[in-house]
């Protein structure tokens, strides 16, 4: 009898350990990699009907094993980070050499609170009820808005956080071009003004064509408007108007739709001035909201 038991109990193991890789698959900002005893709070019932991408699903060997850094104790963080994005490059999330590049440029390490590891494939909460995004959902959104980020062009982070896509986005535009950030709590924006000023982007801020600006980014930020790659890093319940009204003819936004179900929206601007939206992959964001609804834990 013990055979079959023990091949029972390690086909479970097995499907509750898939469970949690896809939970972390999709979750983005708000849901760290859950731990078997968090499980009761996880809707991984759920997550089957929400599609996720195959890639995706064999991010989470790394995002719930070991930490990339534990991995690789060696070296230092610049090539734990290089080690990072081979990683996701291997787990097939990133394919585009361009973000390859600023991925290795910008040290993930200098955008997470200090005893935080860096390296991990999954969201870190960076205090005010905030998180930092996973790398694979930094990445996959790099991708996405890549065609949007060519140097000279207008990029707008909505929700910047730590400043690290920021940071990514102003490294792919350029000094001839312009990336902003827009946050709602200023301890958050002075803080990232301090990350960037650590980082491979730190001229780019103090050239001007890098800045993060106190305020509600779902207003936008129509002073450098219009925009060729909108970014939003929190779930909007609906896209709101000023942002697409910001967003130049061919440009780009992705930004995560919904409250509990989120999906992460790709939302193209004809030339014709009209609107195409797209779903790319269901997600888990913490929400476009009030500064106050926020700081109460929403
Ligand atoms: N991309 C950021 C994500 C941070 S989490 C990063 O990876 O660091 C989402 C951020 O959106 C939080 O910092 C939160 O404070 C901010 N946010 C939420 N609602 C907002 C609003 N209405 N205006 C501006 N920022 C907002």
């Amino acid at each position: 009898m013990e055979g079959p038991v023990c091949q029972v109990a390690w086909g479970c193991y097995v499907l509750l350990v898939i469970s949690i890789g896809a939970h972390c698959a999709m979750s983005s900002d708000n849901l760290a990699c859950p731990s078997t005893s968090d499980l009761r709070t996880q809707p991984v019932a759920a997550l089957d009907k929400e599609g996720i991408g195959p890639a995706m699903m064999s991010i989470p060997m790394i995002a719930c094993s070991t930490s990339l850094s534990e991995h690789h104790s060696g070296g230092s963080g610049t090539n734990k980070n290089k080690q990072m994005v081979e990683q996701l490059q291997r787990y097939g999330v990133i394919s585009s050499k361009k973000v390859v590049e600023v991925m290795e440029t910008i040290d993930r390490a200098l955008f997470v609170p200090d005893g935080t590891p860096a390296y991990v494939d999954s969201p870190m909460a960076i205090g005010y009820n905030a998180t930092i995004s996973a790398p694979h959902m930094h990445a996959t959104c790099l991708q996405l808005l890549e065609e949007n980020l060519q140097p000279g062009m207008h990029a707008l982070d909505v929700g910047s956080g730590t400043g690290y896509l920021t940071a990514c986005f102003a490294t792919m535009v350029g000094p001839q071009g312009r990336a902003i950030g827009v946050e709602h709590i200023p301890e958050l924006v002075a803080a990232s003004i301090k990350n960037i000023e650590k980082s491979a982007a730190a001229s780019l801020l103090k050239g001007g064509s890098l800045s993060v600006h106190a305020g509600d980014g779902r207003e936008g930020w129509p002073e450098h408007a219009p925009y060729d790659a909108i970014h939003v890093g929190a779930a909007a319940p609906e896209i709101p108007q000023p942002l697409i009204d910001q967003l130049k003819p061919g440009g780009r936004m992705v930004i995560p739709v919904g409250k509990i179900f989120q999906d992460l929206q790709v939302v193209d601007k004809n030339l014709d001035g009209s609107v195409s939206i797209r779903n790319e992959t269901a997600v888990r964001y913490v929400p476009l909201t009030s500064r106050d609804a926020q700081l109460k834990g929403y």
